[in-house]
């Protein structure tokens, strides 16, 4: 079933799902049916042929030759890892636990990475034992990795993270250039190769990421430019092995707010075209992007039921009975410094047109579990299904659960 468009006021358009009646559907399947399967509100779901579509849109856009990965912890449910497993050359990891998950998927340990300032000794010895990449993000990482490996017998896979001297405009996050607590400094780098090939090992590959979310195609396309210039130049330095590939991170946004806009995917495969020419000419190594939220944020709702309807001085509040717990992202309590709306509508009343301003709010006991603030909505009933869309990233994992101890919801990939 083709996808339908769903049009917002102020938020850019949705097309990952299709309509039934006046309901959001999954492949023909409504909103209030998997609101059954799933036991109930509220839950997550997460959408196959979105996905699909959406590797399938960038992988047109990305110039041949240019390997996927899926950064894990974007969404680590080990069903929808197991299905990008399928669909990318490799997988990211921030954790040994989501390397655990990785491996279950099937995917080859050569192909997983595993970046985050803060490995444990224990981790970086799982890691070595499963024979995948360390992305090593100081020289103290580097020395418990290399002890381990003699420990086990094994040869470490070393890659490094290097700290860009350059920083990226308009980043939602940004994790490079200047003072980080990630990758070795620039300058640094080159003393750290030496180390490493004196103990006769080689370094497999470098790894720079420099932010997340960024919706500027330009400022995106310099950030590569400038990776790949500096990943040839360290390239130049290593004596014992060629690394073998180019990892310039990802950082592709998505348009979560009243304003903002798809991103260019034609322009951004455009500028790469010259780039991965070059590291294919001059180090004969793949360029890897990795990528989390661009993979599957558009893929996922967050969807939870209207308990009630009520008014205080003039304002509607619609409670609901998911919020914040769940969801912290849409409740603008992730990284936002001012507090915007996710795109949100009423999932079983898609066709109506009447308007009202509406407050929708969970139920803990904090003004701050809020999933929309003043927003134009279907006038909400008891019984209703709110959709949060854009909310197949950071949704889940990246919330607290644990705050007032509500139950948990169901994920699904439909
Ligand atoms: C978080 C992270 C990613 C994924 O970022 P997205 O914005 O979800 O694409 C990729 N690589 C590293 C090293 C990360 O820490």
């Amino acid at each position: 079933m083709a996808p339908s468009r769903i049009e917002f006021a102020q938020h850019a358009p949705i097309d990952a799902f299709g309509v039934v009646g006046n309901e959001l559907a999954f492949d023909g399947v409504p909103l209030s049916r998997l609101a059954t399967r799933s036991g109930g509100t509220p839950f997550y779901a997460y959408s196959r042929s979105a996905i699909r579509r959406r590797v399938a849109e960038l992988r047109a856009a990305l110039p041949r030759g240019v390997l996927l990965h899926y950064a894990v912890k974007a969404n680590p449910m080990p069903a929808l890892v197991q299905m990008l497993a399928s669909l990318t050359d490799g997988l990211d990891v921030a954790s040994a636990a989501e390397m655990l998950v990785a491996l279950d998927a099937g995917v080859d340990p050569e192909s997983v990475s595993f970046a985050g300032p803060g490995k444990g000794a224990g981790e970086i010895e799982q890691a070595v034992a499963a024979g995948i990449v360390l992305n090593l993000e100081s020289e103290a990482q580097a020395l418990t990795a290399i002890a381990a490996g003699r420990r086990l017998g094994v040869a470490p896979r070393l890659a490094i993270r290097v700290n860009p001297a350059f920083e990226l405009k308009g980043s939602g996050m940004r994790m490079g250039g200047g003072p980080k607590a990630f990758g070795v400094d620039e300058v640094r780098v080159p003393g750290l190769i030496r180390r490493i090939e004196a103990e006769g090992m080689g370094i497999v590959g470098f790894h720079l990421f420099w932010g997340s979310q960024n919706l500027d195609a330009l400022a995106i396309a310099e950030a590569q430019r400038l990776s790949v210039d500096l990943g040839l130049a360290l390239a130049a330095r290593c004596r014992v092995d060629a690394p073998r590939w180019l990892n310039i991170g990802g950082g592709f946004g998505v348009p979560y707010f009243p304003g903002d806009r798809h991103l260019d995917l034609g322009r951004i495969g455009e500028a790469m075209a010259p780039l991965a020419q070059r590291v294919r000419a001059e180090a004969d190594m793949p360029l890897v992007i990795e990528l989390g939220r661009f993979l599957v944020a558009e893929a996922g709702v967050y969807v939870c039921r209207v308990l009630e309807r009520k008014e205080s001085l003039g304002q509607i509040f619609v409670v609901v009975d998911g919020g914040l717990h769940h969801h912290l992202a849409a409740s603008g309590n992730f990284g936002q410094v001012i507090r915007k709306n996710y795109p949100v509508l009423l999932g079983n009343r898609i066709g109506e047109s009447a308007r009202q301003v509406q407050t929708v709010v969970g139920p803990l006991c904090t003004p701050l579990d809020l999933l929309a603030d003043r927003m134009e909505l279907v006038p909400a009933q008891p019984g209703d299904l709110v959709v949060v869309f854009r909310s197949g990233a950071y949704g889940l994992t990246a919330s607290p659960t644990r705050f007032l101890s509500h139950p948990a919801p169901v994920e699904m990939l439909v």
